[in-house]
């Protein structure tokens, strides 16, 4: 029984519940092991689960964003240099570290005392790295905090007068023993699934998911980011301490590439995207590192006498990577926190979304607005007044503009002229997230979802980005769910539905943020006429509900001008008509813009000929 990859509601709860169920376990290996196998028994699991609390202080971090992270064995070397100045007695450190500044150490400060003061040192080293880190995301992030390793290596190493450099720091109380280490994976393990589960931590997943859309949620990806490089870096400072409480004696080479490697072997064989993935990840690799480590030096299998094979255990670590990212991306446990069975909890009981406040009933003033890339102009002075509270078309043939005076809008690309303003309040153009908080949601023409995410938490996320709590976050998505149809569909993995209702679970996200304004590029596209109708009878009657002002872009002329009761026609980047659908459809330059691109550019679902007569089609809106 297994929970969805990010669990159902009520998520902190439920979080907290199989936090305990795999603390549990845990706590129950170590039990069994120290009990079958005494001492070697009980070494192992204090290496088991301090290498736990490692990988979990790296989990927290790359599991949400996404991005592997090399640099968390720096804030290990850190932590454990830190704690060992701070719980030695002052006469071992005068002897081992003569120079080291008097305020720095000698306190013979507890353990738990220690590791406090080192997760808020850790904090604050994460705070300052954070702020180069947290600005990249992808492949530039890993190897950013790849140079965040190396800095601090070459610092500890050639800081001798604080860390003895390249010799051994001997003397450090070797306190970590097998309760202390349990305790704190229990702790660990704990902290890092309520994470998940907040706030911060869906947004950010949802950031892994999809930076651009999370962003047109509301949501600011630096900042995400760097809440959980701050936390991850807490961690792993204090794991690092409790490593170097373990050991008792290092150098700073103890803190560099091979146990970075290994941790990050342990984080990606079990799954970096669940919790429960750094467990199994942690006892696979040290299984496979401790047998390999026996045939190393060589081996006799009945006829056969094997030579000694010095550096196997690495070489068969980098196979197991391998072999997991191959046939299995998302490692062994990373799909699925190990879970407790639904019924368990039962759905929340139905209570009422809190009001959102109701969008000002102000126009989305363009005036001017100029894109241009290298060359090609693809906006040119774009004016017009959107209403509030109505549905306005926005046409033209393909490669008109419209998808880039959408983006322009909304700040993914920004304008090289003019300005909008909400009212008389000017937009700033960007950064995305800033424009959506200021009340302009959006669609994508190319859906972009939260793939990993449920259908309910796509909208909890954009919800909660809007300022709500998690459980009003859940009220809102619950009544935008309903709205758009999707109310059956809320515990699927966004990833796995049917293209119809992706298309509509943008909108719902949209609708989540409480906009004043809704953007909605093709969202009919590539639906069946039955869905077609279906989404124009749901878009309908919501500027009237909610107050929000709609612009409306699609491909499909019949569906833009039976909702819509004002039309803007946009062709080579310019406004060509603007006015009631019927003098649209008339209009000789729309005419000649529709007929001049259609023998050339394919597809233009619809001619000018084609264009119904709205007189015709149901309508709520009277021509303006
Ligand atoms: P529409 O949505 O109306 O079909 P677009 O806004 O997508 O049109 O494109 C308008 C024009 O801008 C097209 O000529 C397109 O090739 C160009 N364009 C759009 N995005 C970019 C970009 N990122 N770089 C260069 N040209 C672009
Ligand atoms: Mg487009």
């Amino acid at each position: 029984m297994a929970a969805q990859e990010t669990g159902t509601s009520p998520a902190p709860l439920r979080a907290l519940a199989e936090a305990g169920l795999l603390a549990l376990l845990v706590t129950a290996g170590v039990a069994l092991a120290s009990a079958s196998f005494g001492l070697t028994g009980s070494r192992v699991a204090t290496i088991f689960c301090v290498n736990l609390c490692a990988v979990i202080a790296f989990q927290v971090f790359s599991g949400n964003s996404g991005i592997v992270s090399f640099g968390h064995t720096a804030f290990m070397g850190a932590g454990a240099y830190m704690s060992a100045w701070l719980t030695m007695p002052g006469s071992m450190l005068r002897v081992t570290l003569p120079n080291l500044p008097g305020w720095l150490g000698g306190y013979e400060l507890p353990l738990a005392a220690s590791l406090g003061v080192v997760a808020v040192a850790g904090g604050a080293l994460a705070i300052v790295s954070g702020l180069a880190v947290g600005r990249l995301s992808g492949a530039s992030a890993s190897i950013a905090t790849l140079g965040f390793l190396i800095i601090i290596y070459s610092v500890l190493a050639a800081a001798r007068d604080f860390t003895r450099g390249n010799q051994a720091f001997y003397g450090i109380p070797r306190v970590t023993d097998v309760v202390v280490a349990t305790a704190a994976a229990c702790l660990f393990i704990l902290v890092a699934r309520l994470y998940r589960e907040s706030r911060a931590g869906l947004m950010l997943r949802a950031v892994r998911d999809n930076e651009t859309a999370a962003a047109a949620s509301g949501i600011d990806p630096v900042r995400m980011r760097r809440i959980a490089w701050v936390l991850s870096g807490a961690l792993a400072a204090v794991a690092g301490a409790l490593y170097g409480h373990m050991l008792g004696a290092f150098t700073p080479k103890d803190f560099y590439f091979d146990l970075a490697f290994s941790l990050v072997a342990m984080m990606i064989v079990g799954g970096m995207g669940t919790v429960t993935g750094a467990v199994g990840g942690v006892g696979l690799v040290m299984a496979l590192q401790e047998g390999l480590q026996r045939l190393e030096t060589g081996f006799v299998l009945g006829p056969v006498t094997l030579p000694s094979m010095f550096g196997l255990p690495v070489v068969g670590v980098s196979v197991a990577i391998l072999l997991v990212l191959l046939l299995r991306p998302a490692g062994l446990f990373g799909r699925r926190e190990l879970g407790l069975p639904g019924g368990l909890f039962g759905r929340r009981p139905a209570r009422p979304a809190p009001p959102m406040p109701a969008p000002a009933a102000q126009p989305l003033r363009l005036s001017g607005v100029t894109k241009a890339f290298a060359g090609l102009v693809a906006l040119n002075d774009v004016s017009a007044d959107i209403p509030p509270g109505r549905i306005t078309g926005l046409i033209g043939p393909n490669g008109a503009g419209k998808s880039t005076l959408v983006n322009s809008i909304t700040g993914l690309s920004p304008v090289t002229g003019g300005n909008v303003a909400l009212g008389t309040r000017r937009l700033h153009l960007g950064p995305p997230h800033a424009v959506a908080r200021a009340g302009v949601a959006r669609t994508f023409q190319n859906i972009r979802l939260f793939e990993r995410l449920t259908t309910e938490e796509n909208v909890i996320a954009a919800a909660v980005a809007a300022g709500l709590s998690l459980s009003d976050a859940r009220a809102v998505a619950a009544r935008e769910l309903a709205r758009i149809g999707l109310t059956p569909l809320a515990d699927q993995p966004a990833g796995a539905l049917p293209y119809g209702a992706r298309r509509r679970l943008e909108i719902a996200r949209a609708l989540a943020t409480g906009p004043a304004f809704l953007l909605l590029d093709e969202p009919a596209a590539g639906m069946n006429p039955e869905e077609t109708a279906d989404l124009a009878a749901r878009l309908r009657g919501l500027p009237g509900e909610r107050g929000v002002g709609i612009v409306l872009i699609d491909h499909d002329l019949g569906f833009v001008l039976s909702l819509c009761d004002r039309v803007i026609v946009l062709n080579r980047g310019e406004v060509i008509a603007d006015a009631a659908p019927s003098a649209v459809q008339t209009d000789p330059a729309v005419l000649e813009a529709y007929l001049g691109t259609r023998a050339s550019r394919a597809p233009i679902p619809a001619t000018a000929e084609a264009i119904p007569d709205p007189a015709g089609k149901e309508r709520t809106h009277a021509p303006s």
